[in-house]
């Protein structure tokens, strides 16, 4: 049973999680989360820094910004305190709101994030998922608002698709989840948390949250590059991992402009039944996909696409489909990672049951693939794979089905 911290539409009396600091509604200050350097230099520039400091100013920053994770200028106690003061009149590093905080009893953390609006639009909001594992603490991070792709065993494919993330977005849910678990040298670790044993809690980061990240390319590279940069956050290239449903045009410049790891949501070996699972394939069909694949720069046994397989009963769980799936991927350095499927409300699969996802697994670890079979986590909080959907969404389809019962 999950224990929920803070779940707002729920009780509106609920008091929010403390962030560090929090945006004022309608603040429209410029952020100076998801810039790179010469943009910071730039943005400095903007309130009188005179471009010879750009670089120097930048570097500080840079540090308080993603070693010591500060939320607020005035904690940066090696700047001016004019110039803290300028920039706070100018310049927003706030954390966005946490809506809600729910832990599963697998110790996987949920959380809803709500965003300033952007322009004209309303204020949005995204899950982020953290998964405690011994040795390691992996953040499964949003890239868009909802989802233009209709993957019919995905959650988030039935959610209306909003906006692209910002870069500063995508960080921020990278950020704000160090906050919560602890990871930034002053931050503390809630009581009772589960986390990684010993070294860092925020290990590894896969963009497998909402959206199809390849569709909001700029951005993540974006945000990706910072969240990678040795003097910031330093997260190893081969710690981030990105999931894509197949946009293979945008394949090649993934390994070619940020260097992480691939991992494809394939989770069929026919086209016929990939069309229906994952739409995008009527676009760009399997073997299209796998030769994207075959051409990602830096491909080695050292590092291997993760292909992502659900186990739908009856559906894709046969023994011809896993040996298809060996002929598939032979010459491919590859992993396949095996997903039970997580049910959610209204979904038409059934998992597979757990003796074929095991002999599915034996033929292809037979064939030399590593294949774990991924334990699912956080379903008793619709933090598992596929599951996530923001709550104001959920509560939109509540108050439409009450609407359409009465
Ligand atoms: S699996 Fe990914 S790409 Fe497909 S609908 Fe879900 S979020 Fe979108």
């Amino acid at each position: 049973m999950a224990i929920t911290l803070d779940i707002a539409r729920d009780n509106p009396n609920a008091p929010t999680v403390p962030a560090a600091a929090s945006l004022l509604p309608g603040e429209e200050k410029p952020g100076l989360i998801g810039l790179n350097r010469e943009e910071l230099g730039e943005a400095l520039g903007t309130i009188g820094v005179p471009q010879k400091q750009w670089r120097m100013r930048a570097s500080q920053l840079w540090h308080w910004l993603y070693v010591r994770g500060v939320s607020d200028f005035a904690q940066m106690t090696n700047i001016a305190k004019d110039l803290r003061q300028k920039l706070d009149e100018n310049f927003s590093i706030a954390r966005p709101e946490i809506v809600s905080e729910q832990i599963s009893v697998d110790g996987t953390r949920k959380w809803l994030f709500r965003f300033l609006p952007r322009g004209a639009g309303r204020p949005v909001e995204v899950e982020t998922v953290y998964i405690p594992e011994e040795g390691r603490g992996t953040l499964c991070v949003s890239s868009q608002v909802g989802c233009t792709l209709t993957c019919t065993f995905c959650h988030t494919g039935t959610q209306k698709m909003v906006r692209n993330l910002t870069a500063e977005e995508i960080l921020a849910q990278v950020l704000l989840a160090r906050d919560r678990v602890g990871d930034f040298p002053d931050a503390h670790t809630p009581q009772g948390a589960i986390v990684p044993s010993e070294g860092r809690l925020v290990t590894n980061v896969v963009m497998m949250g909402m959206g199809e990240p390849l569709y909001n390319f700029e951005n993540v590279k974006k945000a990706l590059l910072i969240a990678s940069d040795g003097d910031g956050l330093s997260l190893s290239k081969r710690r981030i991992t990105l999931s894509t449903s197949g946009v293979v045009p945008e394949i090649f410049r993934t390994g070619d402009e940020i260097g992480c790891m691939l991992a494809i949501s394939l989770h069929a070996v026919r086209d016929e039944l990939r069309d229906v699972l994952v739409p995008i394939n009527k676009k760009w069909n399997i073997a299209a996909l796998l030769d994207a694949c075959r051409n990602y720069p830096g491909l080695s046994n050292a590092k291997r696409i993760t292909f992502e397989y659900v186990m739908l009963k009856g559906i894709n769980d046969s023994n011809k489909d896993a040996l298809d799936l060996v002929r598939l991927l032979k010459g491919i350095p590859a992993k396949i990672n095996l997903i039970p499927f997580n049910p959610w409300p209204g979904s038409e699969y059934e998992c597979s049951d757990w003796e074929r996802i095991e002999e599915f697994s034996d033929i292809v670890n037979r064939a030399g693939y590593a294949s774990p079979i991924r334990t699912p986590r956080g379903r008793d909080i619709f933090a598992a794979c596929g599951q996530l959907k923001s709550a104001s969404e959920r509560m939109r389809k509540k108050d439409r089905d009450a609407l359409t019962a009465g």
